[in-house]
């Protein structure tokens, strides 16, 4: 028989901390906790497979769950000497949600479970407090009547509210027994009137119902969304804990609290928590009363505070992290309620990996995998530019949840948030605090703002999980949500008003302020010198443990100096791919561009034509000598004017492409150059054809006479474009394609990088130059553009390369250049998967309108992904994998890597790993991410060897 059920208490239970699949991250962090000795509260679990088994059964659960959780109901009333729903003494539980990856405030929660009419006098009786008492009651009404029984809550308040008013109380605590007893009453006509059914007074029909809505929460939107955001499978399921209650309301002995090991906005090793005076759990966390800092505690109960920093560092060393706990102190007695791997910004978390490490907790391989590659990218977040940060006035400052600098127009909900985002707006959300219902809002938002809330409310824990700049507790701001305000110092700002928040001081300032870039980037730059910033540090430290570790080469895909800079500087050692064409857009360039584009066909022809004839003259005996020269001045008036245009327009562009392909070599310091010949369509270069229709019949329309020689060249420009004109282009005239029809192109730009290579070399800097020939789909576009590039190279370098060490590779981006790689190796000195063109070609998907039905798809389970951010494994992967088993038949030691935007994607990452590339090619920005990623598939595949 199946254990869906598993109890912990008494110092042992039967899960542990490896069961997290099973009993979710909370079930197995309390039977860890238990089984080492720390005071948890007892009761069980109810395993993740129960949930799921609910879902595949339509919401039906097999005989063997309800005989086991009676079964280790009966053990925990035993051990606890008390019975649930008991009217003398009852036991009372808790029920929550739990599954393996935290979801913090997404699921539902059920407290003081058994109370009820009778039961109420019991918990009166043994603690004397009626008040507690019927608090106790009406908070379980309230959540049970919400979360199980589908009742609004604003139902409830409504009621609460009215008993406030009559009995004058202007807060929850001031209303006494007899005021509680009649919320009590109230509630229960709440539910009579909705569900039609009294209130339920059977403990065990109580017990059925919480878990039963635990497991349904799994699928509330707001769940689904949150899973969304962060990649968790929704075939996960979440287990259900059932935990004896311990009370952290029952007067000025009892606190409840939460918090973190070390800080989990910036890292530092400092006790970090807060905590309520006679408070349930939900009021800390909800963020509706601002709770203390948990140094507090020290002097209001120093045996328990001594006790919990006893507990939590062992934890820390224990679980080898930083843990996220819950306590609640029962009349001076501690108890451990939750303890998790704590949530962290991308800042803290390098701060904690090295310093774990250095504190000697961890191993170096152990640090490396305790960080998101992608949490990397918050560290490269814009901070307040400090000149224009100086004269702006702070009008607030609350606490600094999520570091970074943000600036936007206000909203003041969530909908109102997603509405304007989609405008292109940048939008701050201010809430009072936020809920999680707000997510959508809060993850499109610039930053997070709120009123109430400390450290670990809801903003505050997924502001920073989500990277971005929060500050949450700004008890200065008074919104209006009705009206669309908010006042601040005095001052009344309408929706829409720009402010500015600095999630790493708290400081909130009317104005948008503008940014610069973040410490670690100015470092990059060498606008900030590395001793300076600690930050970068501690990035380039644990970075360097990553170089230390990982297989996979780093490259950039970049096409300017300025972004191979960059690149160098934050570790790339080689550019993976220089896209020419994006050279060719520049103000200076894209005359001559245009005026290539306009005599290309004609002028190509015009070459072609005569050198063939010249071929033939110097057979030519007798007459055929005038004649063939007469048909070579035929071709000449016929084509002259546009050979000349043509090779005009090369010539001018080789020493720009020449100056661009210089200034990479320099910045690359002699690692590897990859330079892709022309790839784009030609119409790209050129206006669109609805456009220059416009702008003609407008030159006409104001006067054709006058205008006759702009409207004649618009014209020109026109026939090309329609002459230009393809059903499919990026399977038209592109690629090699161009190369093959046009090889003055290539010509012209392997001789520029030639010349490029031969002058930086002269100058005694390293240069290795790779010419990469695209979209090559037939091993003969290989050999034929290839013979072009040994050509220039010949002429520029000589025979013997002059000392420049170079290659001529191919992409392989078409799925026949992928299954022949085997013939094209035979050609190629090296190979890059261009991945977005072979998830394009492979799929069929056009990468340019793909997102209109891919969102669709992955909202709708036919794709978990989108395959052109994360390689598609099995169906464009499988492509890869046979490009390089073929490739490297022929040439075993063939360099393959990888410049599609995949090359920047941790997931993906690791399968090139997997089918053996040499190395990963990405943005400049991503190569931090691919480096700690590159690792960590080295990592992975030894942990599983
Ligand atoms: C590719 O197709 O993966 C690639 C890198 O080339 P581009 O994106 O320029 O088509
Ligand atoms: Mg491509």
């Amino acid at each position: 028989m199946s254990q869906y059920v598993f109890f912990f208490g008494g110092g042992k239970a039967d899960g542990n901390k490896d069961m997290k699949d099973t009993l979710g991250g909370k079930g197995s962090g309390l039977a860890e906790m238990t089984n080492a000795g720390v005071p948890v509260p007892p009761g069980f679990t109810i395993s993740t497979q129960a949930c799921n088994a609910y879902y595949d059964s339509g919401g039906k659960l097999p005989p063997e769950v309800d005989q086991q959780m009676d079964a280790a109901l009966a053990k925990l009333e035993a051990l606890q000497g008390k019975k649930l729903g008991d009217p003398a003494d009852p036991l009372l539980v808790s029920v929550r949600s739990g599954s393996k990856f935290s979801m913090p405030g997404m699921m539902d929660t059920i407290l003081n479970l058994g109370m009820n009419d009778k039961s109420v006098a019991g918990v009166e009786a043994k603690t004397g407090n009626p008040r507690f008492a019927r608090d106790s009651y009406r908070r379980f009404i309230q959540m049970y009547g919400n979360v199980v029984l589908g009742i609004d809550k604003d139902k409830f308040e409504h009621e609460l509210s009215a008993v406030k008013k009559k009995f004058k109380a202007k807060t929850d605590v001031e209303l006494d027994a007899k005021a509680l007893d009649e919320v009590i009453a109230r509630y229960k006509v709440v539910v009579e009137k909705n569900t039609h059914h009294p209130f339920p007074q059977d403990p065990r029909e109580q017990l059925i119902g919480a878990r039963d809505a635990v497991f349904q929460s799994w699928m509330n939107p707001r769940a689904i969304t949150y899973r969304k955001l962060n990649d968790i499978p929704h075939n996960l399921g979440t287990a259900v804990n059932v935990q004896t209650m311990v009370f952290g309301n029952k007067g000025d002995t009892s606190a409840t609290g939460v918090g973190f090991t070390r800080n989990p906005s910036n890292g530092a090793k400092e006790f970090y928590g807060e905590f309520l005076q006679n408070a349930q759990g939900e009021d800390v966390v909800s963020g509706v009363r601002t709770p203390h800092p948990i140094t507090d505690l020290e002097k209001l109960m120093p045996a328990a505070y001594k006790q919990l920093r006893e507990i939590t560092t062992r934890l820390e060393r224990h679980y080898k992290d930083v843990q996220d706990f819950e306590f609640t102190i029962e009349e001076n007695k501690l108890y451990m309620l939750q303890t998790r791997n704590g949530k962290r910004t991308g800042l803290a978390a390098i701060n904690i990996a090295v310093d774990l490490c250095e504190e000697g907790v961890l191993t170096k391989k152990e640090a490396l995998l305790k960080v998101e590659p992608q949490a990397l990218d918050q560290l490269l977040h814009p901070i307040f530019d400090p000149k224009a940060r100086k004269g702006v006035e702070v009008a607030a400052k609350g606490l600094p949840a999520s570091p970074g600098a943000a600036t936007g127009a206000i909203v003041f909900t969530a909908d109102e948030a997603v509405a304007w985002a989609q405008k292109g707006k940048k939008v701050l959300l201010v809430r009072m605090e936020t809920v999680p219902d707000d997510i959508h809002g809060m993850s499109v938002a610039q930053g997070i703002l709120t009123a109430t809330g400390g450290m670990t409310s809801h903003a505050a824990v997924v502001g920073r999980q989500m990277g971005k700049p929060s500050v949450v507790g700004c008890g200065a701001l008074e919104i209006d949500a009705k009206a669309r305000t908010l006042k601040v110092n005095g001052q009344t700002l309408r929706e829409h008003h720009a402010i500015s928040i600095d999630g790493s001081t708290g400081e909130v300032m009317l104005s948008a302020v503008p940014t610069s870039a973040s410490e670690v980037i100015q470092v990059v730059e060498g606008k900030l010198k590395p001793e300076k910033s600690v930050i970068f540090q501690k990035f380039e430290k644990l970075l360097g443990w990553a170089d230390e570790v990982r297989r996979l080469g780093i490259r950039a895909n970049a096409d300017v100096p300025k972004d191979a800079k960059v690149a160098f500087g934050f570790g790339a050692r080689g550019i993976g791919l220089c896209r020419t064409e994006h050279m060719f857009f520049g103000a200076d360039r894209l005359p001559h561009v245009v005026k290539m584009i306009l005599a290309a066909a004609r002028g190509q022809r015009g070459i072609d034509l005569t050198r063939r004839l010249k071929e033939r003259l110097k057979e030519a005996k007798g007459h055929q000598v005038a004649d063939i020269k007469k048909e070579i001045a035929k071709v000449d008036k016929e084509y002259g004017k546009y050979v000349k245009d043509y090779t005009t327009a090369l010539k001018k562009l080789e020493p720009m492409q020449k100056a661009d392909f210089a200034g990479l070599f320099k910045e690359m310091h002699g690692s590897p150059v990859t330079i892709r010949t022309l790839d784009p369509p030609l119409h790209e270069f050129l206006p669109k054809r609805e456009e220059l229709m416009v702008e003609i019949a407008t030159l006409k329309a104001k006067s054709a006479s006058k205008n006759k020689k702009a409207i004649a060249a618009k014209e020109k420009l026109l026939r090309a474009v329609e002459e230009l004109h393809e059903f499919n282009p990026m399977l038209g005239h592109r690629g090699c394609r161009l190369g093959i029809t046009y090889p003055e192109i290539t010509k012209m730009q392997a001789k520029a990088i030639f010349e490029a290579a031969l002058q930086v070399s002269k100058k005694g800097i390293p240069v290795k130059p790779e010419v990469m020939i695209p979209l090559v789909g037939h091993v003969e576009e290989l050999k034929r553009q290839k013979a072009i590039v040994l050509e220039a190279a010949h002429e520029v370098l000589g025979k013997d390369g002059s000392g420049v060490d170079y290659l001529i590779g191919t992409m392989i981006e078409v799925p026949r250049g992928a299954v022949t790689a085997d013939e094209i190796a035979k050609e190629a000195e090296f190979f890059s998967f261009g991945t977005n063109d072979l998830t394009q070609m492979g799929f069929g998907l056009s990468r340019d309108d793909a997102s209109k039905f891919l969102l669709f798809y992955q909202e709708h389970g036919l794709l978990d992904k989108d395959p052109f951010v994360t390689l598609d494994a099995s169906g464009v992967g499988l492509l890869v994998e046979i490009g390089v088993k073929k490739g490297r038949s022929v040439k075993p030691k063939l360099k393959i890597g990888v410049c599609g935007e995949h090359g920047g994607d941790p997931a993906s990452i690791a399968f090139f790993h997997k089918v053996g590339l040499d190395y990963v090619s990405c943005s400049p920005y991503r190569v931090p991410i691919a480096r700690l990623a590159a690792a960590q598939a080295q990592l992975e595949e030894r942990a599983s060897d």
